[in-house]
Parts: structure tokens; sequence; C-alpha cells
């Protein structure tokens, strides 16, 4: 048998289960408006947590001074400043410093892991000067991003959950993780004050809001993913008697939770059962960066087996789970050359196969199809959240522009997954609505959006 004729039924099982014409994309977008009410009216109503954010003021452009920023999400914390000069002067100027965290950190006690952070903002704060200037009578004020699931308690306060992402870091969880960075920053003597804390999909929207009035959600597409939209109070029954200002506050959706009617094929679920949370944050397995090598690796070592597509055996390398990494599929389908040269070297490089011109085609077209899919389900998702706020403000969203904020890795880097994000919008809202929505990416917004927090909720405002 040749090959690529013994796995063709595979590429062809795959193409169905994976497919999104506009029907699939429609019962997405509405399961996800539809959810999205439902975690709204109570708390575990749905798969969506939409936890309250607390943020009721965005940035307007009018916020002066010196602010900070302090950004925790993973191996590394960053540290920002920026002064700030109102409507007509904008950002004077930044700086930032990153700061790796030692190993030993993140499994160590609160007490050190906070000491650090806030030995390392102590540093960069001590550097502040030429066109840096604190008002005087002020204290530094900071915009924490937290990236860790948190009960936001207030606008400056929020109990851990749990450490993720490799942190096992003790005394923390059940703890207010703006306490534990103020006892920390006191214990060295360091007078600074945590005025915002925020997560990072809010530090985005907040960011993009402040260059343009027209920005009402974040999205976020990096190695995970989520959501967040400016709601209006009134539109949120769990939180009843809760009054914000504004008449408006940020929900971060946790949209990565979402699973109705996702379409899913074996090797997603195959994935999904060996994964350290299975049947939990399905769309983001379906979607984020983290997960799309590891879906088209399922389906190259089924098409390894059927036949010999790649070799005569099934190469070792291609058994590791991960081993195939999203930024692999973007460089291959970079390749446009006649005979797929760098798609080989990647595939030999990375998974040890010798893959022939017929055999690369295919390995192109599964990358494709699982990448059209997360692109189309992205866009769906977020036609999703413009419909819920529609439906609640009749032409408030489509009837004019309504910008969409994007950050992550993988919008960022990953061309064809952007063009089919888009093109889902497109089809699904049609050319004329379509015009009205934007998306486009933020580029860095969280970091500074968190200093802007800081200012619009200074205690000095
Ligand atoms: P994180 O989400 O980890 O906080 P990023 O927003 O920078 O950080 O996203 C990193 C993720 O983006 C990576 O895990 C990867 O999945 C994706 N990514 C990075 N570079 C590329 C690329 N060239 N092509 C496609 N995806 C990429």
């Amino acid at each position: 048998r040749s090959g690529a004729v013994s796995v063709t039924p595979i590429l062809t099982n795959l193409q169905r289960d994976c497919a999104t014409p506009l029907p699939v994309l429609r019962h997405v977008a509405d399961s996800m408006a539809a959810d999205m009410r439902a975690g709204l009216a109570i708390d575990g109503g749905s798969d969506l947590k939409m936890i309250l954010s607390y943020v009721d003021s965005l940035p307007s452009g009018k916020e002066k001074g010196l602010f900070y920023a302090l950004d925790l999400g993973g191996t590394n914390f960053r540290v920002l400043r920026v002064q700030l000069g109102g409507k007509e002067e904008r950002v004077i100027a930044t700086e930032f410093e990153q700061v790796s965290i030692p190993q030993d950190l993140m499994f160590g006690t609160s007490e050190q892991l906070f000491d650090f952070i806030a030995s390392g903002l102590a540093k960069f704060a001590q550097k502040e000067g030429g066109k840096f200037e604190l008002q005087s009578g002020r204290t530094r004020e900071i915009g924490f991003t937290f990236s860790f699931p948190v009960k936001q308690l207030s606008i400056d306060s929020g109990i851990l959950i749990k450490w993720t992402k490799g942190f096992a870091v003790s005394g923390t969880a059940g703890r207010d993780v703006v306490a534990c960075l103020n006892e920390a920053m006191e214990r060295l003597g360091l007078e600074m004050r945590v005025s915002a804390l925020v997560n990072d999909t809010v530090g985005t929207l907040a960011g993009a809001r402040y260059w343009d009035d027209d920005v009402m959600v974040a999205v976020i597409l990096g190695t995970g993913t989520n959501a967040c939209y400016v709601e209006r109070t009134d539109a949120i029954p769990k939180q009843q008697g809760q009054v914000s200002s504004s008449g408006k506050t940020i929900i971060n959706t946790e949209w990565g939770a979402f699973s109705n009617g996702l379409p899913l094929s074996v090797y997603d679920r195959e994935m999904d059962a060996a994964s350290i949370n299975p049947g939990e944050q399905i769309f983001e397995k379906t979607i984020s960066g983290m997960y799309l090598g590891e879906i088209v690796r399922r389906v190259l070592l089924k098409m390894a087996e059927a036949g010999d597509l790649f070799g005569k055996s099934v190469p070792q390398k291609l058994l590791s789970p991960f081993i195939l990494r999203t930024p692999d599929l973007c460089a291959m389908q970079q390749d446009t050359s006649d005979d797929l040269q760098a798609v080989g070297s990647i595939l030999y490089n990375v998974a040890g196969l010798e893959p022939n011109l017929s055999a690369r085609k295919i390995v192109v077209e599964v990358c494709d199809t699982i990448v059209k899919r997360g692109g189309r389900l992205a866009g769906a998702g977020i036609v999703g959240i413009l419909q819920k706020m529609e439906e609640d403000s009749r032409g408030l969203i489509f009837g004019k522009r309504t910008v969409v904020a994007m950050d992550g890795g993988l919008y960022e880097n990953y061309p064809q997954y952007r063009r089919y994000l888009q093109e889902a919008v497109t089809e699904l809202l049609g050319t004329e609505t379509s015009r009205n929505v934007v998306i486009e990416h933020s580029k860095d917004g969280s970091g500074i959006g968190a200093a802007l927090l800081a200012a619009a909720n200074s205690k000095y405002a």
C-alpha cells in the first residue's frame, strides 16, 4: 500500500469531525452568549465563572502622574513604571525590568516569594529618575497583575484559590495576595501601595481602552486563553446590591472552560483524558497555543501507525506528548516552496520523521485543519460575547464602532490563525455589521494597562 492512500481516511475523518461550517459557528456563538447569562445569574450557574473584576473605572486618557505595575504570571515577573501626562501628553515615559523567579522560590513559603518580589520592586524603584516624578505628598501606587485564579474581593484585594503553572508555594492559598505583597513591602520598609489587583485580560482591556474609547472586549490567545468585557451592573443578577458609579463593570469570563457544542475529534478526547485536568478547559484545549501542536502530534502518530507514511517504523520521538509545538505548526504553514523543504526539516528535527512530498502535503493539511478550527471557534466565541452585549443594549454594539483588543503569542505570531478568526467573525456577522467590529492587536496592553488601572483607581483621584 502506498503511504498516502492508507492515511486518506484518517485525514477525511479528521476534517469531518473538526469542520466548522456556519451553523456550527452560530451554535457556538449562541451557546457562549447563553452560558454568559447563566454564569451572571448565579455563582456556579454555568461553565463560565463570569468573575467580577471590581474594575468599574477604566482609564480615560486624563490620568496624570507616576504609576507602577507589577506582573506575576509565570516564571518571570515584570516591573514597570509609567509617567502619564494627561489627554495631551499621554505616556511621557515608561521603563520596565524583567526578573526571573529562582526555581526554589516556586516551592518555598509565601513569605520567601513575596519578599523576593518586593525586593525586586524596591531595586527597580530606587533607579527612578529622569522623566519620572512622583507628585508631592503621594505614595507610589501599583497595579498588580496576578495571573492565577483569584477570588476578587474588591479592586485592591483578592484571595488566591490555588497556585497553577508549576507554582507550589505554601501558605498563600486562601490568603489575600495584596496583603501578602503589602506585608513584604513593610518588612522591607518600602513605601508603595497596591491600588488595583487585576487579571491579565482586564489589564489588556484597560491598556487598549486608554487609546481608544470604543474598546469593549479583550481576548488573550497565548498558551491559554481568556476573555473579558464591559458589562452593565444591572445585567448581573448575582451581584444584586453592589453599585458602581459608572453603572459598568468588567467581567472576567474565564471562557477557557466553555464546552457547549464544540466539534471534537477522537484526538481531542484522548488528549483531554490524558491531561492533568480531564473534562475541564475544553474550549482552551481546542483553541489555545498550548494544545494545537499536541492535537496534530496525535493525528500524525495515528497516521504513522496506520501506514508507512513516514517510513517503516514509528519514530520514538513522535510518542512524546507535546513534542510538537504550536510554533512548529506555524513555521510549517509558512513554507510556500514547491517541495515543502522547511516542513520536511521541521518534522525531522522535532519528531524524527522523514516524509516524502505527498506525506508533507498531508501533514500541512492536518495542521491547517486544526488551526482553522481553532481560529474559527475563537471567532465564534468573540461573536458570542458581542451578541450577548448587543441583546442587552440594542444598537450599542453592532450599530456603532466596537473594538475587540487581542493579545497573546498565538494571535500575535500565527497569521493563518488570525485570518481564520477574522473570517469566522465576518461570516457570522455579515459584511455590513462586521464593518463596525474591529478586531485588533493590542501590543503589550496588559503591562501598562495595570499601571493605568492603578491611576484610574488611585486613592488621590
Ligand atoms: P503566555 O500565554 O504563556 O503568558 P504568550 O502570550 O507570549 O504567553 O503566548 C505564548 C504562546 O504563544 C506559546 O505557548 C505558543 O503556544 C504561542 N506562540 C508563540 N510563538 C508562536 C508562533 N511563532 N506561532 C504560533 N504560536 C506561537
